[in-house]
């Protein structure tokens, strides 16, 4: 089936089953499931679904090849499906759907630090945000707040205005004499309830103010909500809108420091810069959103295979940066080939066809380069040479 070679090229591993067969068991841990209606008599729609449903309670179900009628969508949504994809949606347009969902999936929990000087107050607040599956971490000295926030790097401050050597408003100030914890959430959770209090708390770098005894459903809500915000905020600075990867000042940022933490455990650290072959063709032959839906794919084709520690950027329009830490030349030159491959088995659809694209690679590792710019710099040059022996190929800097 075209679908499940185009979910491989991507690595996700897939099975496949038809509506008389039971279920194989390794299904139970499925987290996503196709179902195509088209081959299912609408009479057992509801039924099958259902049971599906509360079979993989916390799995995704997506229903394919659903016609657009009012009546059987909201059969498949009823019946449990998180989302219906129409007849005659084309396969390209499905591996994208899961792909994002996919995305949505893999975020990192919510984080938040909880400041508060009575440690039953601060254990309830932990327990309460841990029903919602968002982690925290308790201090009870807010003296400690600069280094809880370097080490634990939250998305939201939940601050007590009363503690000893130091009141909530002043660790909210001085916090925020700290260019990098500006825009960090803080909201008071407190007793205090004089109203001219409250605003002054927040007039003076607080974000919001909730009373104690704190309702746990509101108090989730804030906090999600809060962050929710503060996290896109992040990414309209940090990363790129195409493709989600980060951006390149950041990536170069990023890169540094990745750096200075590897020269200090000792190791290897393999820099990449990856750019798509005769993208100026695609671009004239295809046009320019086609273009773009090829950045987008190696975007996620380099988001699927790498690790969650490794950096990917988007240095340029079809150009990326990859640093790979503790990673020697061979093993970078072995995973990257692995991805140039399958990307260059990716179908691109255009119309009615479909077309392939290449990209090439040039790696540079440090100890051998000490330097972000020089890593960076010997990459490129290695990626050039890649080019001149006829693209489609990662090249590293020592050969
Ligand atoms: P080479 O194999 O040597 O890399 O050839 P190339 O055609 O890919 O050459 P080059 O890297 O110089 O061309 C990059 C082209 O990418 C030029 C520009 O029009 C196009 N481009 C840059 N950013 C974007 C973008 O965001 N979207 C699209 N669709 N095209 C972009
Ligand atoms: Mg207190
Ligand atoms: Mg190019
Ligand atoms: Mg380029």
């Amino acid at each position: 089936m075209d679908l499940q070679a185009q979910l491989g090229y991507f690595s996700m591993a897939v099975q496949f089953t038809t509506w008389q067969h039971p279920l194989p068991d390794s299904a139970g841990v499925a987290p996503l499931l196709l179902l195509d209606m088209s081959s299912l008599p609408e009479a057992e729609w509801s039924g099958r679904i259902q049971t599906l449903r509360q079979r993989f309670a916390m799995g995704q179900l997506i229903a394919l090849r659903v016609p657009s009628d009012f009546e059987q969508l909201q059969q498949a949504l009823r019946g449990g499906c998180d989302s219906c994809l129409l007849e005659g949606t084309p396969s390209h347009a499905i591996v994208e759907h899961i792909l994002e969902l996919n995305e949505r999936h893999d975020q990192e929990a919510y984080r938040v630090l909880i400041v508060e000087d009575s440690k039953t107050a601060s254990h309830l607040i932990r327990r309460t945000l841990e029903e919602n599956q968002i982690v925290s971490e308790i201090i009870n000295d807010p003296r400690q707040t600069l280094n809880a926030l370097r080490q634990f790097n939250p998305d939201l401050i939940l601050m007590d205005m009363y503690m000893p050597n130091c009141t909530g408003v002043e660790a909210a100030r001085i916090i925020r004499q700290h260019s990098e914890f500006l825009s960090t959430p803080i909201v008071y959770l407190s007793g205090e309830t004089n109203v001219a209090l409250q605003v002054d708390a927040m007039r003076l770098g607080g974000d919001h103010f909730l009373t104690k005894p704190f309702n746990p459903v509101f108090l989730n809500a804030i906090v999600k909500s809060k962050i929710e915000r503060y996290r896109a905020l992040r990414r309209t600075m940090y990363n790129d809108s195409l493709t989600g990867l980060l951006n390149h000042s950041s990536g170069k940022n990023t890169l540094d420091m990745m750096l200075s933490s590897v020269a200090h455990d000792g190791g290897f650290l393999s820099v990449v810069m990856m750019d798509i072959d005769h993208f100026k063709q695609v671009n004239d032959t295809y046009g320019h959103p086609v273009g773009d839906q090829v950045i987008r794919s190696i975007s996620w084709l380099l988001k699927q295979r790498l690790r969650k520690q490794d950096i990917i950027c988007r240095y340029g329009g079809e150009e990326f940066l990859i640093g790979l830490p503790h990673t020697d030349a061979e093993q970078a030159f072995s995973i990257m080939d692995q991805i140039r491959q399958d990307f260059s088995q990716i179908r691109h659809p255009y119309r009615d066809r479909h077309f392939i694209a290449t990209a090439s690679g040039g790696i540079a590792t440090y100890p051998l380069y000490q330097n972000g710019d020089s890593l960076i710099k010997a990459a490129d040059e290695a990626l050039y040479q890649a080019k001149r022996d006829g693209r489609n190929r990662i090249q590293t800097d020592e050969d």
